[in-house]
């Protein structure tokens, strides 16, 4: 398309507002990146996004935006919780993907030499892959859905504090496993403890650098530490969930969706039954997501406490945070100088709210909270914490990724899975274990931008601020 943007300043570029564009839109990016985010589809969704009822501010590309199903993965939108809608587009079919980094006291040169026993050890006991079995078999999924990581805790699979360091303490009250399809029901029930293919990891890395002593003080980062990532969302629980909305809300809100350019923004007004069943539904789906981090995370302990002789207690892995991006929760943002209860829609985009925000743990209320952004498994992962100006500029949010620069068809030309393999084990000391070579062509280094550039973004705007970054050691993949 067309599409003339207006710097507003540096770094933030608007799409003007124009025909029947309810609100302007804004995308968030350096020049390269704004190239980037230029060539797919990302500005028209954008544009299109700017038609939802109830849209507050503006639309919100971040800048590792790239293009979703009818909505930017990298997007962010506030659409008013009274008058307005919500739109599982806007959310994503992997509701409440998202990641957690796992501290431990262990420092890189501790771990050296263990890398292959590690690697293989957690390929072993974290299942993977498509089909791929699950921690939990035939899992309690009501009792998921309902009480999410609480669930997890009370069955051995965490500690308390585990609760307190995810974001909602790990579990929406408002789930409503009712308003869930039985057939989401039966995916779920033998998944409950899986990484799946794909984009989803789990990766030892270590602190290879501190930007913001204090910060990194106060969320227990040192130098050389050896952290754990884990990125997975709700599998095909979610996926049917959002399936099983989408076609409802086309059917039953068919006069909200002509008025709509795109139909995979469907949206379910404020107030309808739908809408409440939608949020029912994705709440329960966000339980689900944190349960299969929470599973996920117990294996891993285990692992380490295998291959290095000692309890995990011992070895403090405690959480740092688990942060999501794909979901939509109601929440009271300003705008124009009033307090409006708002859906904020994040796809592909993280909260970082600052200190202050009563949501926050008491561990961070007063610093603010910790915003994981992964790179690649070749490159750098950032940890951040939510900025200052994030609550007027982003409606509390910021990046989630250095974001996708190519197909997975493309890149499946590019690059050939076992020697990426073996040119990250030569070159960078990187071991990765996949369960197919394919997965590991599609998620190679080279088809992410560059989140050094993704991060300063964020950084110079004030929405989220570096604290440090990682480096892998090892990382296993669907
Ligand atoms: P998404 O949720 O959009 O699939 O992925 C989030 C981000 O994770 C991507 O934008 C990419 O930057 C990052 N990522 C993908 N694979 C890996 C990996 O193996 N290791 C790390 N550290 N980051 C990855
Ligand atoms: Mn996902
Ligand atoms: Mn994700």
């Amino acid at each position: 398309g067309d599409f003339t943007l207006k710097q507003v300043r540096e770094y933030v570029w608007e799409l003007p507002q124009e025909d029947d564009m309810r609100v302007p839109g804004r995308v968030l990016a350096s020049e390269t990146l704004l190239e980037e985010i230029t060539d797919d589809k990302s500005l028209q969704q954008l544009r299109d996004t700017t038609h939802l009822p109830g849209i507050q501010k503006y639309a919100i590309a971040m800048p590792d935006a790239h293009q979703g199903y009818g909505f930017p993965v990298g997007g962010v939108a506030g659409l008013d919780a009274e008058n307005g809608c919500i739109s599982p587009g806007a959310v994503g079919y992997d509701i409440n993907c998202g990641v957690r980094m796992l501290k431990t006291n262990l420092k890189y040169d501790e771990i050296k030499g263990h890398e292959a026993e590690l690697v293989n050890s957690l390929f072993a006991n974290v299942p993977t892959g498509l089909g791929g079995g699950a921690v939990v078999d035939n899992a309690p999924v009501e009792e998921i859905l309902e009480r999410g990581v609480q669930w997890a805790v009370e069955e051995g699979y965490g500690v308390e504090s585990d609760l307190a360091h995810c974001e909602d303490e790990g579990f929406r009250p408002e789930a409503d496993p009712a308003k869930v399809s039985q057939k989401a029901k039966d995916r779920g029930r033998n998944q409950a403890g899986s990484l799946g293919s794909g984009n989803h990891f789990l990766e030892v890395q270590r602190v290879t650098d501190i930007y913001h002593d204090d910060v990194a003080r106060e969320f227990g980062l040192s130098d050389d530490q050896i952290v754990v990532l884990i990125h997975c969302g709700s599998r095909g629980f979610g996926h049917q969930v959002c399936t099983d909305y989408l076609r409802e809300i086309e059917q039953t809100h068919q006069g909200l969706l002509d008025e709509l350019p795109s139909k995979e923004l469907a949206a379910a007004p404020a107030g309808s039954q739908l809408a409440e069943d939608y949020y029912g539904a994705m709440c329960a789906a966000i339980n689900f997501a944190w349960t299969n981090r929470q599973l996920i995370t117990h294996q891993t302990r285990q692992v380490f406490e295998r291959v290095f002789d000692r309890p995990w207690e011992e070895m403090e892995m405690e959480l740092l945070y688990d942060v999501s991006h794909n979901i939509a929760k109601r929440e009271v943002h300003d705008v124009d100088g009033e307090d409006k209860e708002l859906f904020v829609h994040r796809k592909g985009a993280t909260r970082a709210f600052p200190a202050g925000r009563q949501e926050l743990p008491p561990a961070y209320r007063d610093v603010g909270q910790p915003v994981i952004i992964p790179g690649s498994m070749g490159a750098g992962s950032y940890v951040l914490r939510g900025g200052e100006n994030s609550l007027s500029e982003t409606f509390g949010s910021t990046a989630h990724g250095a974001g996708r620069l190519m197909s997975r068809t493309q890149a499946k030309n590019e690059y050939w899975g076992e020697d990426v393999m073996d040119d990250l084990r030569e070159d960078n000391e990187i071991y990765v274990k996949a369960e197919s070579g394919a997965t590991v062509a599609e998620e190679a280094p080279g088809v992410y931008k560059d989140v050094d550039e993704v991060v300063a973004v964020s950084d110079a705007l004030g929405i989220g601020d570096t604290v440090a970054r990682t480096y892998p050691v090892c990382n296993i993949k669907g």
